[in-house]
């Protein structure tokens, strides 16, 4: 499995109303959205799904981040999914992010950096999972 990665327009983007603009980006370069939806995460939800942070000197910090609005989580498809959405989103820090990522364009800093994106095929399942039940992630392209 390869074809499926979690990004995650997050609060501050939310806020900043570059949703439209950030999902543009992200069809454009041929990902499928397979589910989506708007949420605010609650504390507990936050530090479940950052928990492999934990141990950062930021992991309070990021929590209050994902917490201060709502976020949309949007499962995606492509091929070579992970790779090439984080290829698309840019550095984690936007000063280190490549021209036309969305990173560059939308993110604030490395903290308040506008997108998530999984970072393995592994992760990209366990994310996935997390924001979608099975009936959300139904196949939504029939022939
Ligand atoms: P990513 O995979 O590119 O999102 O980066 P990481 O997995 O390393 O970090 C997760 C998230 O934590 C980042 O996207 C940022 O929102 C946040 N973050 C990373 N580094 C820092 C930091 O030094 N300070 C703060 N406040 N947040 C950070
Ligand atoms: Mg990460």
């Amino acid at each position: 499995m390869n074809n499926k990665t979690l990004a995650i327009i997050k609060p501050d983007a939310v806020r900043d109303n570059y949703i439209g603009e950030i999902i543009t980006l992200i069809t454009k370069a041929g990902f499928k959205v397979k589910a989506m939806k708007m949420m605010q995460l609650t504390t507990d939800v936050a530090k479940a799904f950052y928990a492999v942070h934990k141990e950062r000197p930021f992991y309070n910090d990021l929590v209050e981040y994902m917490t201060s609005g709502p976020c949309v989580p949007i499962a995606l498809e492509k091929e070579n999914a992970v790779e090439d959405y984080r290829k698309l989103i840019g550095a984690t820090d936007p000063a280190e992010a490549a021209e036309g990522t969305v990173r560059k364009l939308y993110a604030k800093s490395k903290a308040f950096n506008a997108v998530h994106g999984s970072d393995s095929d592994a992760n990209a399942e366990i994310e996935i999972s997390f924001f979608f039940s099975k009936e959300e992630l139904i196949n939504n392209y029939p022939a």
